[in-house]
């Protein structure tokens, strides 16, 4: 009798500060947070780190690698 006592676990539709939505399993029907993957300074990071790699694209062509 355990499914009496799981709560509904569904699809949630996960609204972030950032203006970025995507989709998590959840017991509520809407969820609203501050932070997520795709503003996350861990990720903010990883976009410098882009940035960085940029720089060296421009580094490879400048020496014709
Ligand atoms: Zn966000």
């Amino acid at each position: 009798m355990q499914e009496a006592i799981q709560p509904k676990y569904h699809i949630t539709t996960v609204t972030c500060a950032c203006g970025n939505t995507f989709e998590s399993g959840s017991v509520k029907p809407e969820l609203r947070v501050e932070i997520c993957s795709n503003c996350h300074p861990f990720f903010t990071g990883k976009q410098k780190f882009v940035d960085a790699g940029g720089r060296v694209d421009k580094f490879k062509k400048k020496y014709g690698i």
